[in-house]
């Protein structure tokens, strides 16, 4: 399912904002003991794309000019700072995408970017480059120091919530260039502005109708599953424990760069401030 909506002027945004942020100034004061609970409810925000650190150069097969064109490309530029929360617990991946992609299956066959080699380990560029050589050695070491570590942390993050909280509920943070990638599956050039990705077993119709009532009311276009489909969830759990919820935000880089360049547009602050106010959503329906 698919919402396109046109984009409203700013103005309704920002009124929307400041009753919000006026709302909350009101709880903070006369707070009741339910009140309390709900607004000590902490969320994992899992943010796998933003680093742009390759911390091993084995393997690799082009320059450093061409590495940084790809990573260019392909990072999700300061989600680390948009998704920022200081009352929530973030998942950062210590590692660009381009040297280990924690959201891809370790398995090549059941990952189904692999057959462009751009599984866990990118083999090859978004335009179909070769870029590096991985043997079975390099993969065992590269997922042993960096992609289960990872993993691991962002599992014991899941489990101390179910234990603290009884449930645990990840947003999966991204963005995504405005117009596709070579190797996207989706090649659609008119994308909308933010995206939900979904899991039909982990993801409630609470979070989707949160997300689309959400953006309505701030003036933004939203896809649902679309551009990109999906949402991470700790394999240990996975169709398993309806305990842990998860939903995945995508924010279209046109939102807040000059795009094809990293550097921040005008509207950055305003974009991050949206991110807030959803993750705030997001709690208050905790
Ligand atoms: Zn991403």
């Amino acid at each position: 399912m698919i919402v396109t909506k046109k984009r409203a002027t700013t103005k309704p945004i920002r009124n929307a904002l400041r009753d919000t942020a006026h709302s909350q100034t009101v709880i903070s004061y006369f707070r009741t003991p339910q009140q309390e609970q709900t607004m000590d409810k902490k969320i994992i925000l899992h943010i796998p794309h933003s680093s742009t650190n390759i911390p091993l150069s084995e393997g690799y097969l082009v320059d450093f000019i061409t590495l940084e064109k790809e990573i260019l490309k392909l990072t999700d530029w300061y989600t680390d700072d948009l998704f920022y929360s200081k009352d929530d617990e973030m998942i950062v991946a210590e590692f660009s995408r381009i040297f280990c992609d924690p959201e891809r299956f370790t398995d090549d066959s059941q990952e189904v970017m692999a057959q462009y080699g751009m599984g866990v380990l990118y083999e090859k560029s978004d335009n179909g480059e070769e870029i590096r050589t991985v043997t079975p050695e390099l993969k065992e070491k590269i997922l042993k120091s960096y992609y289960w570590k990872h993993h691991h942390k962002f599992s014991q993050a899941v489990q101390n919530h179910l234990d603290f909280y009884g449930k645990a509920v990840i947003i999966d943070c991204h963005s995504y260039p405005s117009q596709p990638l070579k190797r996207d599956l989706d090649k659609n050039p008119k994308r909308p502005d933010f995206n939900i990705g979904t899991d039909s077993f982990h993801t409630t119709k609470e979070l989707i109708d949160i997300s689309v009532s959400f953006f309505e009311k701030a003036g933004y276009t939203l896809g649902i599953d679309w551009p990109y489909s999906g949402s991470i969830v700790p394999i240990e759990h996975y169709h398993k424990n309806k305990n842990v919820s998860t939903i995945m935000l995508e924010i279209n880089r046109a939102l807040y760069l000059n795009e094809p360049s990293n550097q921040k547009s005008e509207n950055y602050n305003q974009v991050k401030q949206i991110v807030s106010e959803y993750i705030k959503a997001i709690k208050n329906s905790l």
